[in-house]
């Protein structure tokens, strides 16, 4: 049996339930020494790294805290020596987009293709399955880039699925956002896969033409590659009146990370990954920097690899969806941490509370300041379907949750970074600190 054929055996046991989550988490010591072995041989990068780490034969001797973290600083310096597999062993050969700093490669084997794309393909099936008893719906996937690994990944498993879909890249000079949408309404879209930003675009530029997008043919859509808290999910689907999921976390680097469940949870794919959450100092403890060890022995795996984001598992997961695997819960990135009157909020708590008091809400930006008293305030900027808004109400009670002055500014459009900046660079563009 060739390892990937292990591989796939290993991960569909896993899904049927004919493994269980503790078995797979044993199983997951012993790929971790193999993890170890395969990386230090053949990644130039590890074998420098991991050459006076003292890899223990015995798993249960073995730590992973005596292994040093992977950055994303030390991918964008090494490129090309901390890939494992020379480019004519590879599958496919991606990169990150760059906007964040230099491009990193991101090569894929055939095996990581396979490996990751097998728990996308059941939630898929799975989510099909409950919203339209059928694979046969129309779906438009909606990427960043042609060199993201999204659109193969989708394209792939829509085709193993029997799925019909139609590659838009709304953002693509070629195709555009207008042109998208012409494209969803004449072919009758029932399914979407793109990020929060361009569900909202989107809704928003039915809207400006008076279409109401309750009333269009698509009623599931997939979100993925920025922030989408539960309250974001609830605001999509009612906006568009369509079930709202979750597609997949994850990224160019580390794969699916975990898919989208008909419950909107995220669930890990717990077979290819061992995952550590590293505590930050000031923080709550359950929400810490998701950390990341690659198992499957593909084109470039990563040893606790620092994603900069920032999440929290479930262990207790039981989701009614009927999943097995431990739900992760992601709360924006490190790095827009943002302290407020003294006290520490994740992305993700903001956003909750924002779509706590609006409904309808295609857009909003939230802008921190600091007032001639010293004192921080807020600037929150939303576009809405909501019509019926006491705005000196919302503002006193966000005034209330923030111990900071909040100012709500209802406007018809916001700024073109705040619209497009998320789905231009896939990060979170929503809140900007101006101290
Ligand atoms: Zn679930």
């Amino acid at each position: 049996m060739s390892i990937n054929d292990k591989w796939s055996r290993r991960i569909n046991n896993f899904l049927d339930g004919t493994v269980t989550l503790d078995e797979v988490h044993t199983q997951n010591q012993n790929s971790l020494t193999h993890i170890l072995d395969y990386v230090s041989t053949k990644s130039p990068y590890y074998s420098s790294q991991l050459k006076n780490v003292q890899i223990s034969k015995s798993i249960e001797q073995l730590s992973l805290k005596s292994i040093p973290f992977t950055t994303k600083d030390e991918l964008r310096k090494v490129g090309m020596d901390i890939c494992s597999l020379g480019m004519n062993e590879i599958g496919t050969y991606y990169e990150t987009t760059g906007t964040t700093g230099i491009p990193t490669p991101c090569p894929r084997a055939p095996i990581d293709i396979n490996t990751s794309g097998l728990f996308v393909h059941k939630a898929m099936a799975d989510v099909y399955q409950e919203t339209f008893g059928t694979t046969q719906a129309l779906t438009a996937i909606m990427g960043p880039s042609e060199l993201y690994a999204f659109g193969d990944t989708y394209a792939e498993i829509c085709r193993d699925l029997g799925i019909p879909y139609v590659k838009l890249w709304p953002e693509s000079p070629r195709v555009g956002i207008e042109k998208a949408s012409e494209l969803i309404t004449n072919l009758k879209v029932k399914a979407l896969i793109c990020s929060p930003a361009i569900a909202l675009s989107l809704a928003r530029l039915y809207a400006g033409k008076g279409i109401d997008p309750r009333k269009s043919t698509v009623k599931q859509i997939f979100v993925l590659g920025e922030l989408c808290t539960p309250e974001m999910l609830r605001n999509i689907s009612e906006i568009w009146d369509a079930a709202c999921t979750h597609g997949l976390y994850g990224s160019q680097e580390i794969h699916a990370l975990a898919t989208g469940c008909t419950e909107g949870n995220l669930h890990i794919s717990e077979t290819n990954y061992i995952i550590e959450i590293v505590p930050i100092e000031g923080l709550q403890k359950d929400v810490g920097e998701l950390c990341i060890t690659m198992l499957v022995p593909g084109a470039k795996p990563l040893i606790r690899f620092r994603t900069g984001d920032l999440a929290s598992i479930n262990e207790a997961a039981s989701c009614k969806c009927g999943s097995c695997s431990r739900v992760l819960k992601i709360s924006g990135r490190v790095d827009d941490i943002v302290t407020i009157s003294g006290e520490k909020y994740l992305p993700a708590e903001i956003e909750s509370r924002i779509l706590n008091s609006l409904n309808k809400v295609e857009g909003y930006k939230f802008d921190i300041t600091k007032l001639d008293s010293g004192e921080d305030s807020v600037v929150l900027s939303v576009t809405t379907q909501q019509t019926n808004i006491d705005v000196s109400v919302i503002e006193k009670k966000l005034t209330e949750l923030f111990k900071a002055k909040v100012d709500l500014r209802i406007q018809d459009s916001l700024d073109a970074q705040t619209e497009t900046g998320a789905y231009v660079s896939w990060k979170f563009a929503r809140i900007r600190d101006w101290r």
